[in-house]
């Protein structure tokens, strides 16, 4: 027979670890307030995520965007105090970026806190007060190698100059990487739904992860689950904020299988170690190369979705063609892309740009998001059909004749019917 809890209490009362502290009822004592587009960050106020002190909490969610999860699971198993804060000792920016105006134009960044990286400067006060206050953007340097950098080095596209490129095929770079901070009230506008809509849906489609999405309408700021983006930037970092500097940037989704493993069904990494190279190029002209990486893998359907559209694709009567690339897609998936453009601006702004002179991408819809959002692009610079691997020839016609900027032909139904890829065992 089981023990009906309500009218057989335990005989000892739960230990405090075992209490669960109700999120709804958190509260709000002693927390500081957000003004999100304030113009200084003493008005704006400091982003508070920690669960380490829960009155001093200001927003929804926690820290490290999908990696919350395991720092939950490191103190689960007893790996981590969760009292623990982190000593920012050393580990402020090593490049300035901003603050630029963009930074508190109304509506103009909404999915990260342009303080982020200087939380340690600019909430100084408020973090000997003993408010757990921690960085969403870290700033650093790095060299980056990339056997395509080595290979234009060889072949003479590219030339070392020990400044940007190294004789070795090193890349100087400043990167760094962003975590998401969700204004809500911003969030909801840039896609034109309302606020309520967008915390009821947030609320229900992550299996009421988050109660205080629906419980807690004075805390504006979520902080998601989801991954963040990080930026290269070649050249000085300065520079990207300087019109009269030619830019050349990319804005690349991450495709793992293609970027890391090499794959050769889409033109991913062609693309981002062609925009590298045109990074690096541009540098060395006197300007400044950014590429902006964005975790949004299999446009944001993830990769158990990606794998099950290739194998939808190559597995469908008549084999793999670009006349049913996106039809494959929506069939798995229910759409054709959840990466929604929408929000992909806010890193630009953040780094103070106003004009791409060069943008390397084909993408109507990145091109339609940047200068939407009221950033002025010059040139569009497309992938040279040498570097389009055979098999990603579908990806590329279907895009094409979906609208992605092409300085070529636009194929036709016929020829979208002919493009085909390679079938499952070959
Ligand atoms: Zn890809």
């Amino acid at each position: 027979m089981s023990v009906d809890s309500t009218t057989s209490p335990p005989a000892t009362s739960p230990s405090p670890r075992q209490h669960i502290r109700l999120t709804s009822h958190a509260g709000g004592l002693g927390s500081l307030p957000i003004h999100w587009d304030a113009a200084t960050p003493a008005e704006r106020g400091p982003v508070v995520g920690t669960t380490t002190r829960r009155a001093h909490r200001n927003v929804i969610g926690t820290h490290s965007g999908s990696y919350s999860v395991y720092r939950a699971l490191a103190v689960a198993a007893g790996a981590l105090k969760r009292e623990h804060r982190a000593d920012l000792t050393n580990t402020s920016p090593t490049d300035v970026i901003g603050p630029y105006p963009q930074w508190s134009e109304p509506g103009k960044i909404v999915s990260m806190d342009p303080w982020g990286a200087v939380v340690s400067d600019v909430f100084a006060q408020e973090l000997a007060a003993g408010y757990d206050i921690r960085p969403t953007i870290a700033v650093t340097k790095a060299h980056v190698i990339l056997p395509e950098v080595i290979d234009a080095l060889q072949k003479g596209r590219l030339k070392a100059d020990g400044k940007f490129l190294t004789a070795g095929g090193a890349a100087l770079v400043t990167k760094a990487a962003i975590e998401p901070v969700w204004w809500l009230p911003g969030v909801a506008k840039r896609f034109g739904c309302s606020e309520t809509d967008l915390r009821r849906v947030l609320f229900e489609e992550t299996g009421g992860m988050y109660p205080e999405l629906v419980t807690r309408s004075d805390l504006e700021v979520f902080l998601p689950p989801i991954g963040g983006q990080t930026v290269y930037i070649f050249g000085n970092p300065r520079d990207l904020a300087n019109p009269e500097v030619e830019l050349t940037a990319r804005v690349h989704d991450e495709c793992n299988g293609s970027d890391v493993f090499g794959s050769d069904i889409c033109t991913c990494r062609p693309y981002l170690t062609h925009a590298i190279e045109e990074c690096i190029q541009g540098a060395q002209r006197g300007g400044v190369g950014l590429i902006s990486y964005a975790r949004k893998e299999g446009r944001a359907l993830g990769e158990v979705t990606k794998f099950l559209v290739y194998n939808a694709r190559k597995r469908q009567l008549g084999g793999d063609t670009a006349d049913q690339y996106f039809a494959r897609t929506e069939c798995v998936a229910g759409v054709q892309d959840m990466r929604f453009q929408e929000l992909m601006p806010d890193v630009l702004h953040w780094l103070g740009i106003r004009k791409i002179h060069r943008l390397v991408s084909m993408s109507n819809m990145k091109y339609d998001a940047i200068t939407g959002s009221g950033i002025e692009v010059g040139d569009r610079v497309n992938i040279p059909d040498d570097l389009i691997p055979a098999d990603a020839r579908v990806e590329i016609d279907a895009k094409m004749a979906a609208g992605y900027f092409t300085p070529g032909k636009v194929p036709g139904a016929d020829e979208l019917k002919a493009t085909r890829g390679r079938g499952l065992g070959e």
